[in-house]
């Protein structure tokens, strides 16, 4: 079953529904939550990790398994502009789970946790095959200034922060920093508050299944094509196969108006114009005159 088809299929089937308060919908990093006088909107986001598919008790120690957990929902907030405020956690323990494996994951996520101020705020605890834990966090943005995906507009700047592949290379090599990185991606909470209020970006998200992908979900979400105008910049070591398909790099892809003036660096990160947002047929990526076919994580597990 493709990914994109069958959330679209169940989009689809969901009714309008005025009293929800709900503003964006599925389609985007969050569903953005519009709670009636706020000077706030409020941002959800859920995310799944299961041994065996996201991780692997050998090789993941059970503190960065901790840390991934929520490191992606912060993600999600980071890539629409906002301020975590707190997160559930449902966990299904495996049979092999014993309390010393429980307490390094605990700590791995409550220090990301402590770190982003993203209070621990409720969820549940079950037994199942697999461990398999399932979050929820919740953001906050100043009304009506989420950065959404379906902002780009033709002339626009593409943009992404720091070196892509790093994570996929890691999980093929198992050591060294690109290793380091895929167990401990930081999420760029303060980088997405500089795009979104000094950049006034158009659109983002965050490159969670690989550039090639979500560069494709973002002018699908836009209406328009893009034009990559160089090869993205990749992390060391990684090849170009790495930096455009590979997933979980969890660096921020990003558009601005065509006269903003983006800085080479913010803080520590390197923030690089990659390409132009076009008119044409949507979802369209093209690169060295072809179109790039949006593989992303998939084609990586599946080799
Ligand atoms: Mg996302």
């Amino acid at each position: 079953v493709n990914e994109l088809a069958l959330i679209d299929r169940i989009r689809r089937r969901i009714p309008a529904a005025r009293r929800s308060g709900i503003t964006v919908g599925i389609g985007d990093d969050c569903a953005v939550f519009r709670p009636s006088g706020a000077k706030e909107d409020l941002l959800f986001t859920t995310d799944m990790v299961i041994e065996d598919v996201h991780f692997r008790r050998a090789t993941h120690p059970p503190s960065a398994v901790g840390h991934r957990v929520l490191a992606r929902g912060l993600s999600d907030i980071a890539a629409m502009g906002g301020e975590p405020r707190f997160c559930l956690l449902s966990l299904a323990l495996a049979p092999w789970v014993d309390r010393k494996w429980l307490d390094a994951f605990y700590r791995g996520l409550l220090r990301l946790a402590a770190r982003t101020e993203c209070m621990l705020a409720g969820g549940d605890i079950a037994r199942a095959g697999k461990v398999t834990c399932d979050i929820v966090v919740c953001g906050s943005v100043p009304r009506g200034r989420a950065i959404l995906r379906s902002g780009a507009r033709e002339g626009d700047g593409i943009y992404v922060s720091g070196a892509l592949g790093g994570s996929a290379l890691g999980l093929e090599k198992g050591r060294g920093a690109a290793w380091k990185h895929h167990l401990r991606p930081e999420p760029r909470l303060a980088l997405g508050r500089f795009v979104r209020e000094r950049l006034r970006a158009t659109s983002a998200m965050d490159l969670s299944d690989g550039l090639s992908i979500d560069l494709h979900r973002l002018c699908l979400a836009s209406g328009v094509s893009a034009v990559l105008e160089r090869d993205p910049p990749a992390f060391r070591g990684a090849s170009l196969e790495h930096a455009l398909h590979g997933g979980e790099d969890y660096e921020l892809l990003f558009t601005v108006k065509r006269r903003t003036i983006v800085p080479e660096h913010w803080l520590d990160f390197p923030l690089t114009r990659i390409g132009a947002i076009r008119k044409g047929s949507p979802g369209r990526v093209e690169l060295h005159g072809r179109t790039l076919d949006p593989l992303g994580w998939d084609h990586f597990r599946a080799h």
